[in-house]
């Protein structure tokens, strides 16, 4: 088991962030140790420019030591050493939801004050720290509709499991369209055809050498194939026809 070491380290400064010099910024530690003491995951929570989100930065630092390994093991690939660590800035600038990059995940202050329950949010942003798909980005080798669709596979069906799930138009809606429609018809796919579809995806982006050829390889089908007939039973659940 493992248990959740919370230290509190003063005056760390926070490479790339703007700030007076003279001030010291203190920045929360959270790690989660083995049973033989060996940090597994670490968090730096940084609200320093939020101080109002110092509780909930806490929390959402938990959430990343307890989560770190999780996601890690759900998305392996031969060589890849996962990350362990991860920076949470709360940002009071940043006009959007939250964003991910080199370790770090940078959150609107506004949209957390407005959206105190969103720790999926959280998850979705760890799982862009743990995928790690190398840049630049390009679009046959990552495509943004699968990155992020299977952040929100991650989030939806390990993280929210009883959630309730996106209601998607089988008309008008594509595998490409990423986020939660991108992450269901992953999750349909894996229960379908291949239960490792997503792994054997992720593995592929990480090295640079996905195509789409890769969903005719796992399952026999190709994607659009696949799609088809995801839609063509969504049809039939919620009884329209084509
Ligand atoms: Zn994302």
């Amino acid at each position: 088991m493992k248990s959740i070491a919370i230290l509190i380290l003063a005056a760390t400064c926070c490479s790339g962030i703007a700030q007076d010099a003279t001030k010291a910024r203190t920045v929360l530690k959270l790690a989660a140790k083995s049973a033989s003491g060996e940090v597994v995951a670490e968090a730096l929570v940084d609200t320093n420019d939020a101080p109002d989100l110092a509780d909930w930065g806490k929390e959402a630092g938990g959430l990343c030591v307890e989560w770190f390994p999780k996601i890690n093991a759900l998305l392996p690939s031969e060589g890849f050493t996962p990350p362990k660590s991860v920076t949470l800035y709360f940002d009071p600038k940043l006009k959007g939801v939250a964003h991910a990059d080199k370790g770090r995940i940078t959150i609107g202050a506004d949209y957390v004050r407005g959206h105190t329950n969103d720790w999926g949010m959280v998850v979705h942003e760890l799982t862009h720290i743990v995928q790690a798909y190398p840049k630049p980005e390009e679009k046959f080798t990552k495509p943004g509709w699968l990155v992020e669709g299977i952040a929100d596979y991650i989030r939806l069906f390990h993280f929210e499991p009883n959630a309730p799930r996106p209601r998607i138009n089988p008309d008008k809606a594509s595998y490409r369209d990423a986020y939660k429609t991108t992450a269901v018809f992953l999750a349909w796919a894996e229960k379908q055809h291949d239960a490792k579809l997503v792994t054997k995806l992720n593995a592929a982006l990480r090295q640079g050498k996905f195509s789409l050829e890769l969903f005719k390889e796992a399952t026999g089908k190709t994607v659009d194939e696949l799609w088809a007939e995801f839609a063509d039973e969504l049809r039939a659940k919620q009884g329209t026809t084509k």
